[in-house]
């Protein structure tokens, strides 16, 4: 019993009730605001220069490469302009001890390095063309270093945007560290290492996953209003939201196109209370914050997001296991282990390790809705070599992690919520009765079981929403968000060098939205084999 009481107390701690909610929300629209009117702030709301979303029409191929803070995914997208795209990809784990290289050129080598092979391997004859004719450079029509590919670099870190292919890294976050490249044009690192290996492609447009997430969803959702919010669950966690432009206080260096009234923001929600106005922090909320290498920052997405749900629930086990009053994997008294033998931890266990517990065991716990919870426990000792343990023991787990993510999926719903009310589109006439969209993309939400249902549970406590007002509000998983959205910002890059270099812009563009943007990419020659995922 011991344990199961000894359960319970921790579960309670993660307790975010409806009145902690709505507290929250007060809270983030207020660090919103304030992000508006000045630098500096908790929420940075950095502006994207991005004044208008897809509506399905769009044309084109283009390349896209997303360096999440996991993986990097390098892909060529085929934009059909009826709300479809095709879509081939490559993905690969970025290497642990390139997070934290000494140079800056070392990550992006490596970047560039991947997109080669892929060329290789999915674009071979435009990769053996563009070798063949870099032969003929000497000849007066020979070769010349036209760029083939545009493509969208989607880089989910907090950058200072400057131009739609250009800024700056502001900071690392979800577990890099190579201060050489903070401050440098990220754009300028990849492009640098991609001329080296002479590959043909042209960094065209810098995007946060965010913005792609939000930018494809609007291409992809057939509703008549696109989308409001792009929002990830991933590694880490953001979200980017059509604000008005009278709400933005802030100078604007760049150039932009008012004539929508409105841009996207990215309000790099990552940070949000860094103060702990209103974030809730338990004992192994701070003991993880003790182990972090960027401490006092991204304490919201410390409680929400993918990189660190596991870790907090390795944190609670341990001291579930170090605690002499309780039996928990230790097989002393289980009646229950059915396996029936002792319980072993092997010495090389992810919980004996900091950041040894993947968030994905959580969504395995979850899915397991067995009396016996043996697909759980299988993963227990797949994935941590937590050997035969006792079914107490991981009905434990299981309850302990879904407190845990029960309380990240209600952190999620105050900033979706927050960004809801501030967009003002619930009590727009106009939207009456209509859904009010939602993009999201990220390992967590895309497969942490009910993680959109404790979210819009939340919402329907929220002051300001309410239970109607709750169903209407649509949370969509925008699968490949962040290539699509890469190159649909591919694209409008596309259409602003055409307005540098063609004094009938506006006609230009004008007609290529009506023929669905298709001539300005004849250019991009991909093969046409591009496969559907
Ligand atoms: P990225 O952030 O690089 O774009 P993802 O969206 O795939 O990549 O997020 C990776 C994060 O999601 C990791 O922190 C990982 O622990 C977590 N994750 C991976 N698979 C799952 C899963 N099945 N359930 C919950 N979290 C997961
Ligand atoms: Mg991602």
């Amino acid at each position: 019993m011991a344990l199961e009481a000894e359960t319970q107390a921790i579960v309670e701690q993660f307790e975010f009730s409806d009145d902690d909610v709505n507290k929250a929300v007060k809270e983030f629209l207020r660090q919103m605001d304030e992000g508006l009117s000045k630098d500096g702030t908790s929420l940075s709301q950095i502006p994207t220069y991005v004044t208008s979303v897809p509506n399905g029409s769009e044309k084109g191929r283009y390349m896209a490469v997303d360096l999440g803070g996991t993986n990097f995914r390098v892909c060529s997208i085929k934009l059909n302009g009826d709300h479809t795209f095709s879509l081939t990809y490559n993905k690969v784990t970025i290497p642990k001890e390139l997070m934290v290289a000494k140079t800056a050129q070392e990550l992006f080598g490596f970047l560039a390095l991947e997109i080669k092979k892929f060329l290789q391997e999915h674009h071979g004859e435009v990769f053996e063309h563009h070798l063949k004719r870099r032969l003929t450079v000497s000849s007066p029509d020979g070769f010349k270093d036209e760029p083939i590919f545009r493509m969208g670099f989607t880089f989910s870190f907090p950058v200072k945007q400057v131009g739609i292919n250009k800024g700056t890294l502001i900071r690392w976050t979800k577990g890099f560290d190579i201060p050489d490249a903070v401050g440098k044009d990220v754009c300028a690192l990849l492009q640098e290492e991609i001329d080296k290996l002479h590959l043909p492609v042209r960094v065209a447009a810098l995007v946060n996953d965010t913005v792609g997430t939000l930018m494809a969803r609007s291409y992809t959702s057939p509703g008549k209003y696109g989308s409001i919010l792009g929002a990830i669950f991933g590694t880490g966690t953001n979200g980017a939201y059509i604000e008005k432009l009278s709400h933005l206080k802030k100078d604007l260096v760049g150039e932009y196109d008012n004539s929508t009234g409105q841009m996207v923001i990215n309000t790099e929600w990552g940070s949000f209370d860094n103060q702990l106005n209103v974030l809730p922090s338990t004992k192994w909320d701070n003991a993880l914050e003790e182990g972090s290498i960027n401490p006092g920052f991204q304490m919201y997405e410390k409680r929400v997001s993918g990189m660190f749900l596991g870790e907090i629930l390795r944190l609670t086990m341990l001291d579930l296991y170090n605690n002499p009053n309780v039996s928990f994997l230790k097989d002393e008294n289980s009646s229950f282990n059915d396996l029936g033998s002792v319980t072993v931890i092997d010495r090389d266990s992810g919980l004996y390790k900091p950041w040894g517990v993947d968030t994905a065991i959580m969504s395995k716990a979850e899915a397991d809705q067995g009396s016996e919870l043996s697909v759980f426990r299988e993963s227990l000792e797949k994935e941590l070599k937590i050997y035969a343990a006792a079914l107490e023991d991981a009905v434990a787990i299981k309850r302990i992690a879904h407190a845990i993510v029960r309380r990240a999926a209600r952190l999620a719903a105050v900033a979706i919520g927050a960004i809801v009310i501030q967009t003002g589109k619930l009590n727009d006439p106009e939207l009456l009765g209509e859904k009010i969209d939602i993009g999201v993309d990220g390992s967590l939400v895309e497969h942490y079981p009910g993680f959109r249902d404790m979210i819009k549970e939340a919402l329907k406590i929220t002051d300001g929403i309410g239970e109607v007002n709750a169903k209407r509000i649509e949370i969509g998983l925008t699968q490949d968000g962040s290539g699509v959205g890469a190159a649909l910002i591919a694209l409008v890059a596309a259409r602003m060098e055409q307005k540098d270099t063609n004094a009938d812009y506006i006609g230009e563009l004008r007609s290529a939205v009506q023929e669905g943007a298709s001539a300005v990419d004849e250019k991009a020659a991909l093969d046409e084999k591009a496969t559907s995922d």
